[in-house]
């Protein structure tokens, strides 16, 4: 999707203020400064229109970002600060597990986890987590320029393997310093629209 209009819609602490056009929705998980923010802004076009390493301690908002009129990203506060404990307790607090697990508009979770390293303990129960209440995700593996392109299948499969994903997520390889990962990453969303 080539995207020239994005709408910020708000910091929703609230269900009310949550959007009432109907159009799907994307969330994004990933834990704090795994690059997040820079996967939406890369997919938007924008430079800056996601915050980029958004402190931790804040007050725990969803940000809906409205895309030329036909679907949402749900930018949900990363969790590397949260404290986790089991797959299906709270993960964020319980406006957004509410969120994750009972919006309609909902299509997927897209997960951001590091291609060079290993998901962490963190990644792997927010995976779980979705497993759990049978969501689907979209799993981009960012930082991709980071690393060799030959190494991409090796560390794919350390992904696939850490997670354990289910056989219909799909692994999306992708750098936003390089763009890596766009064109598919698009594909997966608007399949799913
Ligand atoms: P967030 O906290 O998950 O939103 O993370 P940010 O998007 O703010 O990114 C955290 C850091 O990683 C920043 O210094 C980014 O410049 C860097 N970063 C994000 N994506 C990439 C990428 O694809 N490649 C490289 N090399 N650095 C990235």
């Amino acid at each position: 999707m080539k995207v020239h209009n994005v709408e910020m819609i708000m910091s929703a602490v609230k269900t009310e203020q949550y959007p009432k056009e109907g159009y799907p929705e994307f969330a994004l998980a990933g834990r704090s400064n795994v690059g997040k923010s820079s996967f939406i802004n890369k997919m938007i076009g924008r430079k800056s229109l996601a915050r980029t390493s958004s402190k931790p301690g804040k007050t725990q908002t969803l940000n809906f970002y409205k895309i030329e009129e036909q679907l949402f990203f749900v930018d949900v506060p990363g969790y590397g600060y949260a404290k986790i404990s089991k797959s299906t307790s709270a993960k964020f607090g319980p406006m957004i597990d509410e969120y994750l697990v009972s919006r309609n508009e909902l299509r997927a979770v897209i997960q951001i986890v590091d291609l060079r390293h290993p998901p962490s303990a963190e990644d792997c129960n927010m995976y779980d987590f979705l497993v759990n209440y049978e969501i689907p995700a979209i799993v981009i593996a960012t930082k991709a320029d980071k690393i060799p392109r030959g190494k991409y299948e090796k560390h794919k499969k350390i992904v696939r393997d850490r997670l354990q994903m289910r056989v219909d997520d799909p692994l999306i390889v992708f750098s936003a310093e390089k763009g890596i990962g766009m064109d598919e990453a698009w594909k997966e969303i608007e399949g799913r629209m």
